[in-house]
């Protein structure tokens, strides 16, 4: 991370008593023991004491707050609700936390307009929850989805089992509010899908916090399917299962989700949950179907036909909603789950053409082998995303950083063989300095001009995603007369 500011840190006091006067009351964080929960987000091997944390309430508060902090050149980390594996959400020791939990209000459902306007501090699942009674859902979900905010959904683009048929954040966001850093309030976006000039909404999904603080959000809903059912396939082979994926795309199939685990995944979600998987499968699919009733059986048949082809020996079809939901029960506690059998894991995630699966996951077993660590594989296969879970032990000196190791070559791997870095997770600090395998000189340069056009002094959760920190200028032409450089007192690193 960048190096702290000590003359930021010793204003702490100052920055402490603005921020009071903007959210009065218990809307600011200062204490150090107050500031441990804030420390860290899902990548936990990394920890950070904020200077400080604010907890606005509206939008007006959030605007103020940025303008100060731009004014006073003071560098802020928006936050949700931490559940980042990337680091997204990692303070700054000169920097201030913006907490965006307060704003977790449903503020209307419009069934007219198929779409629910909501505040981004309410959790992915409370979106679905405040519209299901109608016979409607929110499609993308995450397994954090019980925690995670849809603010924080949107800055990561996220994912989850039925991103495969429905897509992701990204096409299922419709507009937003947001605050730039100067603390000026632009709507992107409104409840239609087509908004008139550039795509400003495309841009800001997935831009990590680096562009704006999100106040509002608008989702699209979908009624739910008449049917849905789910398979378990168990295949005594890796591979086996990997070429079935393909096999059901390219027979025309697109399952509402595509999932597969590894034995170690699926040992450890068993013993967890208890979701009724073969233990001694080497490789288990989980496939949903979902439609009008007849489509589903006619498919169910199908997919069973294409994964005996390939010689699965264990075959479950669900034949109610609470068996249906059995199975996934397995799947989506498969983190925690993973968090059983080993002291730490660092969870990975890449994305691959799908057809490269039986080559990638068997590369992953012999750089296991060379690390001598354990992995375990739980992944959205349809969508081709990997999240290998490097299994570790941060007691043991030299672990970590050897799992460190593992995970980048894995992600140089999926870059290696036509994939990218990253599939929903982002890169936040975790894969920043990889940044390089993917994109060229030109290629981030563009992109940081981006966040320039965004936040032209970089104080907007800084550190992140870039692997290094151009000043604005030094990405803009510069003309240097006579040998004088314009803003020669401009800091350049
Ligand atoms: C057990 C587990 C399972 C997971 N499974 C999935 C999965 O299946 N699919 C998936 O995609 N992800 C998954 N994740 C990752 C994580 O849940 C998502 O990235 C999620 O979107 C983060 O939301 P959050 O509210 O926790 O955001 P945070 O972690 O608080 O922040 C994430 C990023 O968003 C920014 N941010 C947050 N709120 C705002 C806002 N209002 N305005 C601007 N920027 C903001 C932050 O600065 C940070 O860069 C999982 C995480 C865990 C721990």
């Amino acid at each position: 991370m960048p190096a702290p500011d000590a003359a930021l840190i010793a204003r702490k006091a100052e920055i402490v008593r603005a921020l009071r006067r903007i959210v009065p009351g218990e809307g600011v964080v200062s204490e150090p023991e107050a500031l441990v929960p804030f420390e860290s987000d899902g990548l936990s091997a990394y920890r950070q004491t904020p200077l400080a944390v604010v907890l606005p309430e509206t939008t007006q508060q959030v605007s103020e707050i940025l303008k100060w902090c731009s004014a006073e050149g003071v560098k802020v980390v928006p936050r949700g609700a931490g559940t980042s594996l990337s680091g997204g959400a990692l303070p700054l020791a000169d920097g201030v936390v913006l907490g965006m939990a307060k704003f977790n209000r449903i503020l209307e459902v419009d069934y007219a307009n198929r779409c629910a306007v909501v505040q981004p501090g309410v959790t992915n699942l409370g979106v679905t929850h405040a519209v299901e009674a109608d016979g409607f859902y929110y499609a993308p979900d995450p397994s954090s989805q019980i925690a995670c905010t849809i603010g924080g959904n949107v800055a990561e683009n996220s994912g989850g089992v039925h991103c495969l048929k429905y897509g992701l954040t990204t096409n299922n966001l419709l507009g937003c509010e947001l605050v730039l850093m100067n603390g000026e309030v632009v709507r992107l976006g409104g409840k239609g899908f087509d908004a008139a000039g550039y795509d400003l909404l495309g841009v800001v999904t997935g831009s990590e916090g680096l562009l704006g603080v999100v106040t509002e959000v608008t989702v699209r809903i979908l009624p739910k399917p008449e049917t849905a059912k789910a398979l378990l396939l168990g295949f005594p082979l890796v591979e086996a299962a990997g070429a079935t994926v393909g096999d059901i795309i390219a027979a025309g199939i697109i399952p509402a989700g595509l999932e597969m685990m590894d034995n170690p995944a699926i040992r450890a979600a068993e013993a967890f949950v208890g979701a009724g998987y073969p233990v001694d499968a080497a490789a288990l699919l989980i496939v949903e179907l979902d439609g009008p009733e007849a489509e589903c059986a006619e498919l169910t048949g199908h997919v069973r036909a294409l994964a005996s082809a390939r010689g699965a020996d264990f075959v479950r079809v669900s034949h109610s909603e609470a068996e249906r939901l059995a199975f996934w029960a397995g799947r989506k506690a498969a983190f925690p789950a993973v968090g059983r059998i080993a002291p730490d894991y660092y969870c990975m995630d890449g994305t691959i053409p799908r057809g490269k699966l039986p080559q990638v996951l068997s590369a992953m077993s012999e750089m296991a082998r060379s690390y001598g660590l354990g992995v375990a594989n739980v992944f959205h296969a349809g969508d081709g995303n990997l999240h290998p879970l490097i299994l570790y032990d941060a007691d043991k000196p030299g672990e970590l950083e050897k799992a460190e190791a593992f995970g980048a070559e894995i992600l140089k791997l999926c870059v290696a063989v036509g994939g990218v870095l990253t599939g929903e997770h982002g890169v936040g600090v975790e894969k920043r300095d990889l940044m390089g395998t993917m994109f060229d000189p030109t290629d981030l340069a563009c992109q940081q001009r981006v966040k320039c056009a965004f936040d032209p002094a970089l104080l907007l959760n800084p550190g992140k995603v870039f692997p290094t920190l151009h000043r604005c200028a030094e990405l803009g032409r510069m003309h240097v007369h006579r040998g004088k450089l314009a803003f020669p007192d401009l800091p350049r690193f």
